[in-house]
């Protein structure tokens, strides 16, 4: 390059605002790690956010899938999807909204393009209704959903046992199609996919440089945290097209919500119960308080009975360990654990989780001699 080009681009660079040139700085090391490669272990929501985060945020890494179980057989298969949160106790409550927020933004950026049908993706508008009125009545996510508001008393004449209620629109985002739809996105993006049950991470030292970990429940052998533990539920999918507003009850146990092609009502918060088999009593309850709410669902016929463990805890794990394995130091970057929120915060959490593997890289690449 001409010496005069090279100093004025120099001037330039030079000229550019600090965070630019951090930016740039970050690009050109990356690029001088083409051969980064990236395990993403888990196949529900989760894993599948966070690859398709990584794989197009970072082309120059090489991004592998790998889960024993894909769809339509993990335990996001049969949420029923809803955009709702609870507070999680010790994580900042701006982190939180983060992750609702660019959950929500990127699942509504969806939802009203062309793709909506293919991904799963629909706005809801619906009710959630409590037997007393909740402390907190405007919960943090409520400055993210659409035009939420208090229920009018004559709104709330149906639901004669309830004294409060809030009404809004949220989205719903239905696994069954959204985990193909990106799987196709990962795909297409050069990720790999493999079908296999890691047994423990030291398998995994030899082949990849960082290790992401969204194995759900999986978490509690795979890594052996003891405070991941399952919360059972139990839930209906029934034939009501008539149904079109959801209706949850604030304690979080029965719940209607209609979705592209059925209702999904439910349903069971059963904590540290591990059966997987569909319990006749629980079916029962939830018909007899579903009904109650929306007395028209005893006509409905029912399509299909499913049960999911939810992989709970205290807070959910989003965080950066470096681990020693098999002689070498590896960055293992942990999101799981969300509980009955996971395809709520699935994007949020995952661009929190893609935030964590640069900080990796970063420290992982070669620093420049000045
Ligand atoms: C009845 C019910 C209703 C729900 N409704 C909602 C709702 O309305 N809204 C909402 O936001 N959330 C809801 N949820 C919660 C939501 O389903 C979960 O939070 C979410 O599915 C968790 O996703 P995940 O990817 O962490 O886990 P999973 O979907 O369980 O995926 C875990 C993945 O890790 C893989 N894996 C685990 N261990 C290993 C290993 N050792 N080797 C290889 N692979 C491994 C599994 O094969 C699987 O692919 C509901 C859950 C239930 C049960």
């Amino acid at each position: 390059m001409h010496l005069g080009t090279s100093c004025l681009l120099f001037f330039l660079l030079w000229m550019w605002n600090g965070n630019v040139v951090k930016e740039l700085n970050y690009w050109c090391r990356a690029a001088m790690m083409k051969s980064v490669r990236v395990v993403v272990v888990g196949a529900g929501v989760i894993g599948f956010s966070t690859a398709v985060c990584i794989v197009e945020a970072l082309p120059f890494c090489s991004v592998t899938l790998m889960a024993d179980k894909f769809s339509p057989d993990t335990t996001s298969d049969g949420a029923a999807g809803i955009l709702f949160a609870a507070q999680f106790p010790d994580i900042p409550l701006q982190r939180q909204k983060h992750w609702f927020k660019d959950s929500f933004d990127h699942l509504l950026a969806i939802a009203q393009s062309q793709c909506a049908p293919e991904a799963g993706v629909m706005l809801s508008s619906g009710w959630q209704i409590f037997k007393e009125v909740p402390a907190v009545k405007k919960p943090f996510w409520s400055e993210f959903v659409i035009g939420f508001r208090l229920m009018t008393d004559v709104e709330r004449k149906r639901f004669p046992d309830h004294k409060f209620g809030q009404a809004f629109t949220t989205l719903k985002c239905e696994c069954s199609t959204y985990l193909p739809w990106l799987e196709k996105r990962f795909r297409k993006a050069g990720g790999q996919v493999e079908q296999r049950k890691v047994n423990n991470l030291q398998e995994l030292s030899n082949n990849f440089d960082i290790i992401v970990n969204c194995s759900g429940l999986g978490s509690k052998v795979l890594v052996g945290d003891t405070q991941v533990y399952p919360v059972r539920g139990q839930v209906l999918k029934v034939e009501a097209p008539w149904v079109q507003h959801f209706i949850r009850d604030g304690d979080g146990t029965t719940y209607i919500y209609p979705g592209i092609r059925s209702v999904t009502i439910g349903g069971t918060r059963q904590e540290g119960d591990w059966r997987l088999q569909v319990d006749d009593r629980d079916t029962k309850g939830i018909l007899e308080r579903c009904s109650r709410l929306e007395p028209s669902l005893n006509k409905a016929k029912i399509l299909n009975e499913w049960v999911g463990l939810r992989p709970s805890r205290k807070n959910p794990r989003v965080e950066r360990e470096v681990v020693e394995l098999q002689g070498r130091l590896v960055p293992v970057v942990h999101n799981y654990g969300h509980g009955g929120w996971g395809v709520t915060l699935a994007w949020g959490t995952a661009l929190d989780t893609l935030g964590l593997v640069k900080q990796s890289l970063h420290e992982m690449a070669p620093q420049p001699k000045l």
